[in-house]
């Protein structure tokens, strides 16, 4: 095998976890699921997009979320779906195509068995997939450490994306 040879098929690997407090809910997915935390974050603090986009940007060895788009120019708030559809674009002008992805949610409360579905379509929306093409799952820490103890959530991503032939 010519390990020279330019590969086709890359993945990318992206993780992210972000402080909770008091608040009136939060933001995964690009969906609000509404309970009495949030996220402590600059951006709408929404760890499973924030994963996905280093995903994405790791896919191609295109930096991370921090160096595209630094916090120092974030608005706090701001709807972290933006920096997905740009990372994206980035994807897609560097000659490759998102072929799916997956996820895990680490949140000890609320249950997001009715959500997951919601949050799959969301993101199925921003990145042009099918819903099918997304995988969503969720899990506790069963109690342990800052998740379990429902200070902070987290999320894993990774996708595949394939290249152009002539890319
Ligand atoms: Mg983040």
């Amino acid at each position: 095998m010519d390990m020279d040879a330019p590969m086709r098929y890359r993945i990318g690997f992206g993780t992210d976890l972000h402080r909770l407090r008091k608040g009136e809910g939060i933001r995964l997915g690009g969906m609000t699921i509404p309970c009495g935390l949030s996220c402590d974050a600059d951006s709408d603090g929404d760890v499973l997009v924030h994963a996905l986009v280093d995903a994405l940007l790791g896919s191609l060895a295109l930096g991370d979320i921090g160096e595209r788009f630094p916090a120092d120019k974030v608005r706090r708030g701001e709807d972290s779906r933006v920096f997905l559809a740009q990372a994206r674009s980035l994807v897609l002008a560097a000659g490759a195509r998102v072929i799916n992805v997956d996820s895990v949610i680490h949140l000890e409360q609320p249950n997001l068995k009715n959500w997951k579905n919601g949050i799959r379509r969301s993101l199925a929306e921003v990145l042009d997939l099918p819903p099918a093409n997304i995988g969503v799952k969720a899990k506790t820490a069963e109690g342990l450490g800052p998740i379990g103890e429902g200070l902070a959530v987290g999320a894993q991503a990774a996708v595949l994306v394939e290249l152009d032939e002539d890319a």
